[in-house]
């Protein structure tokens, strides 16, 4: 789960890490307001969107005057940035900035630790960086038992910095940072960039955060943060109904008994040419209400043109499977046009029982995939 800007540097500030005054904004008036009220020459009109690479959408102004705050913030709130509407704004305090640096801590799959990652070339093209000059990224893994003591610390902060007043203020952040990491079950905990003002102190002018969905049960301060795309609610709709569910943008709706299955049929579409709109397993049983439960979060999908049922019965019968289908679709209101293959125990009695019915009855899994693949 992602934050917003201003979210982690709430976060960061109760953790002590030093970051710029703020005000946030949803609109220009207020924008304006908060200008006034900072009283503060020069202030930066920051984007809050859930994702990166503001600065280079336009998404991070800087204003001299009330004018330009009203502008700046008029032109932001219009913007989206990588698929997300710029719905909010801060008016932060410029800072004056001699040096731009990179620091993060997150997870490393390879050391199957917390690793620090730390530049001297931070700022908005890191990735270039990262891709480029792979040698100017510093990563050490933590060792959980160890943690970060002073002495580590410093040692870390001295990749970055010689001056020891520097190196003292950079120890200090790793360690609230890394902190804070632990605490709140972070997998990312950024500062991109870390900036050294023209009177060398050391401040987050961004902060980064994301957390483990599934810690999240323990970290309802950070739960209530929480602010689902129109995706993500379809998906904590699945999840209520005891699905397992992926959105993948293409046309063919999947609705699969079992996830190896699922993925089968998702490589089948495409083997065939198409496109599947979702990964669906909903699990054994032949539930009528499980099927227009699954039907529903399908055809919320506007995308989807034709819906693809693929079933093994293995204890769950075939000719069941048909029946809670016939009585699901009972209640459907939809003439979306539906492919079922039905295959295991009692298939026969279960196709004889779609015969003639609104489905489109196929025999093999090769035969159902072409046949949805042609209706999309
Ligand atoms: P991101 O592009 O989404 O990562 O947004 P950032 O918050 O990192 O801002 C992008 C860039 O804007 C930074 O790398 C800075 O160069 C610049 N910037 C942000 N705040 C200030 C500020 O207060 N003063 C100045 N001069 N530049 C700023
Ligand atoms: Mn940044």
């Amino acid at each position: 789960m992602k934050v917003h800007e201003y979210q982690a540097k709430d976060i960061f500030s109760a953790y002590g890490i030093p970051v710029e005054k703020y005000i946030l904004c949803h609109n220009a008036d207020e924008a304006v307001k908060a200008y006034e009220k900072m009283n503060l020459p020069t202030v930066v009109v920051k984007s809050q969107v859930l994702t990166g690479g503001r600065g280079k959408a336009g998404g991070v102004k800087l204003a001299k005057n009330k004018n330009e705050v009203q502008l700046h913030t008029t032109d932001i709130l219009k913007l989206i940035i990588k698929d997300y509407p710029v719905e909010k704004v801060i008016i932060s305090e410029a800072v004056n900035i001699a040096s731009e640096y990179y620091v993060s801590f997150t997870i490393d799959r390879n050391t199957k630790a917390v690793i620090l990652i730390m530049s001297a070339e931070g700022g908005m093209d890191i990735e270039e960086v990262a891709n480029k000059t792979p040698e100017k990224i510093h990563r050490s893994a933590i060792d959980p038992f160890i943690g970060l003591p002073d002495f580590l610390a410093r040692k870390y902060a001295f990749k970055l910095f010689d001056n020891i007043d520097l190196v003292n203020q950079a120890a200090t952040i790793l360690q609230k940072l890394y902190k804070l990491f632990v605490d709140k079950d972070a997998s990312l905990a950024e500062i991109n960039p870390l900036v050294r003002t023209g009177d060398n102190k050391l401040i987050a002018i961004d902060a980064k955060m994301d957390f483990d969905d599934n810690a999240l049960f323990r970290q309802s301060e950070i739960h209530s943060l929480f602010e689902p795309t129109e995706e993500e609610k379809v998906e904590a709709y699945a999840k209520k109904k005891g699905f397992s569910y992926v959105h993948l943008g293409g046309e063919i709706g999947c609705m699969v008994n079992g996830a190896g299955l699922a993925m089968a049929t998702m490589d089948m579409i495409k083997l065939y040419g198409g496109n599947p709109a979702n990964f669906l397993d909903i699990g054994g049983s032949s539930n009528p209400t499980k099927v227009i439960d699954a039907m529903n979060l399908l055809l919320k999908d506007s995308d989807v043109k034709v819906v693809l049922i693929n079933i093994f019965g293995g204890i769950t019968r075939c000719d069941d499977v048909a029946q809670g289908l016939l009585t699901a679709f009972e209640q459907i209101k939809s003439d979306i046009p539906v492919v079922v293959r039905l295959t295991g125990t009692n298939e026969q009695e279960g196709r004889d029982l779609l015969k003639n019915t609104r489905f489109k009855v196929a025999e093999t899994m090769g035969e159902a995939t072409r046949m949805a693949v042609e209706l999309s």
